[in-house]
């Protein structure tokens, strides 16, 4: 009697890019820091820069639909609001890479949250 070994679709050969990413022999916990650990992220954003398979990884990424952690410098976020009508943009205060939802934006996320949170409290005084 033969047996059946049944094989996944995909080869090793497809994850081959896999090998010559950045990220590659960094603890997998450090491309995945929590929501609000903007420093954290900032680091997993330095290890894409420059990465020679980002194309692939954010293919990838939109292929899965995985919004988890930072690929291809950007946070999950970013990437599903990827629209190439509205390219990410530059961070004025931390330099970080963010997808703008309006025009006029000029800080990400967590840097306009800290503003508001400082402007809050200026209030108080
Ligand atoms: S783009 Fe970033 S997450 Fe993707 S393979 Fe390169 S270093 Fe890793
Ligand atoms: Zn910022």
């Amino acid at each position: 009697m033969s047996i059946t070994v049944l094989r996944p679709a995909t080869t090793n050969a497809d994850h081959d890019w896999r090998l010559r990413g950045n990220c590659l022999d960094v603890d997998p916990d450090v491309m995945h820091p929590d929501d609000r650990n903007h420093f954290g992220e900032q680091e997993a954003k330095k290890i894409c820069a420059g990465c020679p398979v980002a194309t692939q990884c954010l293919k990838e990424s939109f292929d899965l639909r995985d919004w988890h952690g930072i690929r291809a410098g950007l946070t999950g976020n970013e990437r599903r609001n990827l629209d190439p009508t509205n390219p990410p943009k530059r961070c004025k205060r931390c330099n970080a890479q963010f997808v703008p939802r309006l025009d006029t934006q000029v800080r990400c996320r967590t840097c306009a949250r800290l503003a508001d949170g400082n402007r809050a409290k200026g209030a108080k005084r």
